[in-house]
């Protein structure tokens, strides 16, 4: 929070042989230029493929200023570059997602432990599903879709909707889409009934009103997150459920999704795929 201060006394009156300043490519150039004047030398941490500077003027944004002070020089000079390669916090499976779609193979398991780990669903062997199986919510006609989702064996899924009627729609300009709200409300209270703990799972959206909608189905529950991607950056679940919205015939979708999937850990996804 230091660049946040200084214009203190503590910055004005002295000069630092370093200034080193952690997460640099979520924060606008003026802001990070600020505290670089007091330092002979700096050093900027962060990752420009996760989220930029979050910049709300149309104008603005229009004359580049969500572009990070980091990802410019990443540009420029790329020689002065050092790539921490290694991750520690996530199944091999996920990661080779993200490098599939960002880090074009670059990114390694540091443990081979949790490369390999898996969810734990304490009671899978029971029949705790039974309770969830509805065939008007598409379940258990031809196979059991939720049985599929919880899988522990499966680090990462994605529900592919396509063929479902229900689309995205748009109300007061806000996305929203019933069916993933459908599908997360019935994957988590699975996961919940399988002795997964509310507090190791989160569920995410980059839109505010399916938010507000996914969070009022899960009211009773506390320790559950439901939160936007911005407040989760960083954060770790063994669980985490993404509700993208976007699903439409002219298979429109937001940059964003990209960008978020290098941030978790251990994670089942049900996700609108139009990608
Ligand atoms: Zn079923």
């Amino acid at each position: 929070m230091a660049y946040l201060f200084v214009y203190s006394p503590i910055f004005t009156k002295r000069r630092f042989d370093y200034c080193i300043i952690d997460e640099a490519t979520q924060i606008t150039l003026p802001t990070c230029i600020g505290p670089l004047r007091f330092a002979d030398r700096f050093l900027l941490v962060g990752d420009h493929n996760q989220l930029q500077p979050l910049v709300r003027r149309t104008e603005a944004i229009k004359k580049g200023m969500e572009k990070s002070l980091f990802k410019m020089f990443t540009e420029i000079h790329p020689n002065a570059v050092a790539n921490l390669r290694y991750q520690y916090r996530m199944n091999e499976e996920i990661m080779n997602l993200s490098n599939s779609i960002i880090y074009d193979s670059n990114m390694l398991s540091g443990s081979a432990i949790t490369a390999q780990t898996l969810l734990c669903i304490p009671r899978w062997n029971e029949d705790f599903l039974s309770q969830f199986h509805d065939p008007d919510y598409y379940c258990c006609h031809e196979s059991c879709w939720l049985k599929d989702v919880i899988d522990p064996k499966r680090p990462l899924i994605m529900i592919d909707t396509d063929n479902l009627l229900t689309k995205e729609y748009v109300s007061k300009g806000k996305y929203q889409n019933d069916m993933e709200i459908i599908l997360v409300e019935h994957s988590v209270k699975a996961l919940l009934a399988g002795g997964v703990s509310a507090k190791e799972i989160g569920i995410i959206t980059p839109f505010r009103s399916q938010l507000k909608h996914i969070a009022h189905k899960f009211k009773g529950y506390s320790e559950l997150e439901v939160s936007t991607i911005d407040r989760f950056q960083g954060r770790e679940k063994q669980v985490i459920v993404l509700s993208l919205v976007r699903s439409n015939s002219e298979l429109k979708v937001n940059v964003i999704i990209y960008i978020i999937l290098v941030l978790f850990s251990e994670m089942t996804w049900p996700i609108s795929l139009n990608l």
